[in-house]
């Protein structure tokens, strides 16, 4: 008895392996196409000053509208863009679209007043890719955006401490934009090290954010005093509450993002929403 469960149970497995791999490659071969056809879409969300609340940042954040699975979430098709390298044409497509968008917004009569940034999630593979800074600096080119003006953002846990990720992260810094330590507490890397990565903006993960348990409070308290005696500018991310956002404020966070102020959003809900009078 036990053994024919046994069998049933290897004959269930390998069929859902198979049918995994399946759809693993239908996927990667819809990942292939899905530039070319225009189903790649960015959505905003909103940061803002801890003191005035108001708009200083947005952070791009990929979508794919599959024709039909729906609207897909960057963890269900980054880390496969990440193992097949398609990961580079789309990280180029990102930057291209976010340059367009945000110089579309700041010609905008309404936006006259508002200064703020964009965000753009660089994966680390993407380190990889020798011509990116040229890339970058092309965009910036084509659609007059000055560097103090866009930031790109890497998490922590997928830097490699490598001489070339950390030469071609200070490439990139020399087209002027800002670098961010996404995630920032949740990899592994050494304190002591951080200084090598040409970072200037560190973005709390929301782990240290959201839990609100004695130790974690403490450790956000250590988080943000070790980034602003070090001279990094800081953003919590995943403010959900009220609670949250005071007691970042109260460590003197410089920005806040999270659901509380606003969702994700498409470009044009942004500029309705956050580009008024
Ligand atoms: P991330 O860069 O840390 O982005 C923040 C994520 O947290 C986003 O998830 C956002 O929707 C979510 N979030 C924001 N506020 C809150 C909140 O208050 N509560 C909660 N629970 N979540 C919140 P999303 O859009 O699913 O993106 C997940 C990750 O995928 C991103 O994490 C980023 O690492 C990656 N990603 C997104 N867009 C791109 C891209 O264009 N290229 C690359 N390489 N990675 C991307
Ligand atoms: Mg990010
Ligand atoms: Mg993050
Ligand atoms: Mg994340």
């Amino acid at each position: 008895r036990s053994k024919e469960l046994g069998k049933n149970q290897v004959q269930y497995y390998s069929h859902d392996f198979h049918s995994k791999m399946q759809k693993r490659i239908e996927l990667e071969n819809e990942l292939k196409l899905a530039i070319d056809q225009d189903e790649f879409k960015l959505f905003y969300q909103p940061q803002v000053d801890a003191k005035t609340e108001s708009l200083v940042g947005v952070e791009a954040l990929i979508r794919w509208e599959h024709k039909q699975r729906g609207l897909l979430l960057p963890d269900d098709f980054i880390p496969l863009a990440e193992e097949s390298h398609l990961i580079v044409d789309i990280g180029r497509w990102v930057i291209n679209k976010a340059c367009e968008q945000f110089s579309y917004w700041s010609k905008l009569p309404q936006a006259e007043n508002v200064t703020f940034t964009i965000a753009v999630n660089l994966s680390a593979k993407q380190l990889k890719d020798n011509g990116l800074a040229k890339y970058l600096a092309d965009c910036m080119a084509a659609y007059g955006l000055a560097g103090k003006y866009i930031e790109l953002e890497l998490t922590e846990s997928s830097l490699e401490d490598s001489f070339e990720a950390i030469e071609m992260l200070h490439e990139l810094s020399k087209t002027g934009v800002r670098l961010a330590l996404d995630d920032f507490g949740m990899g592994y890397s050494s304190l002591s090290q951080l200084k090598k990565f040409p970072f200037e903006i560190l973005k709390i993960d929301k782990y240290f954010v959201q839990d609100p348990g004695e130790i974690d409070s403490g450790l956000l308290a250590a988080i943000c005093a070790f980034a602003h005696s070090l001279g990094y500018e800081t953003v919590a991310e995943g403010i959900e509450t009220q609670e949250q956002k005071e007691a970042c404020k109260a460590l003197n966070v410089d920005r806040l993002q999270g659901f509380l102020f606003a969702k994700p959003m498409p470009a044009e809900e942004l500029k309705n929403n956050w580009l008024t009078h």
